[in-house]
């Protein structure tokens, strides 16, 4: 059975062709530019080169349409016909309180999907762009929405609510939604899968650390808690997003550099985080790394400040669950950088664990990091949120 993943944001959309019985990855892309001048189109199908192309596509319809030539392009494509497509995985941002789990879509979900968009009106809104085109060229392929908020609607009240008055949940549904649920999902699974262990008997905290980032609280395979919120700005300090702060900073800087509300939004979301803090370097923890090395105290505070900060909810959710039995990173950050690890690591010793240098000089695999008899276990997943999607397309299909 193949599924086509479909991950489709305002101006464009990543793609993964899955066979799902084998997960083996047929082809995968990335439309850019969608609507803008300058399109870009990069395909690549297994076991070859990336080739890109320049193509403007104006809405899109035009670059799903542009994804299904290429998979049944007779020299670079990877299936014959659109017959060869089974079903279509989508990913929707916010499933708000109505979906806590993934969905066979038909016009109902829709519309009740489109009752979340004020939730994630960034967000929601080009998700459903995605459905509909894809709805157009394939109509009588099943579809799915997997929610990045789903995953986290077991949450108790007392980890969702704020501390503001309640009418505000009962009206508006101002709540702690969490996002990134189909990462921590797939990364607590595999955790315990690695471990050999049966996860309805273990306490484990997800570290997703990417440009966006969020650390989740997992007791017996249901998350208790995450750090991200009503948005994805909540929690950990991020590439450019504050995560969290006092809120009555917002007037106060308002105030004196004469913004409004959304102009200071707009700071906290995309001048803030790990590039704000640095004074500007980057937001990338590469770019982070170097700059620190060179001698930029800016961008070592920075680092710092950041591993401080997940250190700290480590911490908040192992007191949450009562108690961890493993840590697992994932995402660019979480699979990559080993200095930030170790960071973090350098916090947990009252756990009774601590990162080992030398097993933590790893890159994008899975592997247990902790030092041998660590009462913790500490370990790097690579997330893979793609074949999460396809898994859960095939399971309603
Ligand atoms: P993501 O959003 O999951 O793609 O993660 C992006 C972040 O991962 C960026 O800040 C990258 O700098 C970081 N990252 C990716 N690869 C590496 C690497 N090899 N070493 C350090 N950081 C990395």
């Amino acid at each position: 059975m193949n599924v086509l993943v479909i991950n489709c944001g305002s101006s464009s959309l990543k793609y993964q062709l899955i066979n799902a019985d084998t997960e083996e990855v047929l082809a995968k892309g990335l439309c850019e530019r969608i609507g803008i001048d300058g399109g870009m189109h990069t395909y690549q199908p297994k076991g070859s080169d990336k080739v890109a192309s320049m193509i403007d596509m104006p809405d899109h319809t035009k670059a799903v349409g542009l994804v299904l030539d290429a998979l049944c392009d007779p020299v670079s494509g990877v299936i014959k016909d659109l017959s060869e497509i089974d079903a279509v995985g989508h990913r929707i941002v916010h499933g708000g309180e109505k979906f806590s789990q993934s969905v066979l879509i038909d016009d109902d979900v829709i519309a009740a999907i489109k009752e979340c968009n004020d939730l994630a009106p960034l967000h929601n809104p080009t998700n459903l762009i995605g459905v509909n085109s894809c709805r157009k060229l394939m109509p009588d392929v099943p579809m799915v929405a997997v929610f990045d908020t789903a995953f986290h609607q077991t949450m108790p009240e007392k980890a969702y609510l704020y501390g503001i008055p309640y009418e505000y949940y009962g009206k508006y549904k101002v709540r702690r939604y969490g996002f990134h649920g189909t990462s921590h999902e797939y990364v607590a699974n595999r955790t315990a899968e690695f471990l050999n262990r049966d996860i309805k008997d273990m306490k484990i905290i997800v570290c997703h650390l990417g440009n966006g980032a969020s650390v989740s609280a997992v007791s017996g395979g249901k998350c208790v808690d995450t750090s991200m919120g009503l948005t994805p700005l909540e929690g950990l300090i991020m590439g450019t997003r504050s995560g969290d702060i006092d809120p009555a900073i917002m007037e106060y800087i308002a105030g004196k550099e004469n913004l409004s509300i959304s102009e200071v939004l707009n700071v906290l979301n995309k001048k803030s985080g790990v590039l704000g803090l640095s004074g500007g370097v980057s937001s990338d923890f590469r770019d982070l790394g170097e700059a620190a090395a060179s001698g930029n105290e800016r961008a070592q505070t920075a680092l710092e400040t950041y591993a401080y900060r997940v250190a700290k909810y480590i911490g908040a959710y192992a007191a949450a669950m009562n108690g961890v039995d493993a840590i697992t990173f994932t995402a660019g950050v979480g699979e990559n950088n080993i200095a930030v690890r170790a960071m973090i690591g350098s916090y947990l010793n009252y756990l009774g664990t601590a990162v080992d240098p030398d097993r933590n000089n790893t890159r994008g695999e899975e592997k247990i990091i902790s030092a041998e008899g660590s009462k913790v276990t500490i370990l790097v997943i690579p997330t893979d949120e793609e074949m999460s999607i396809a898994r859960q397309t095939v399971a309603l299909c």
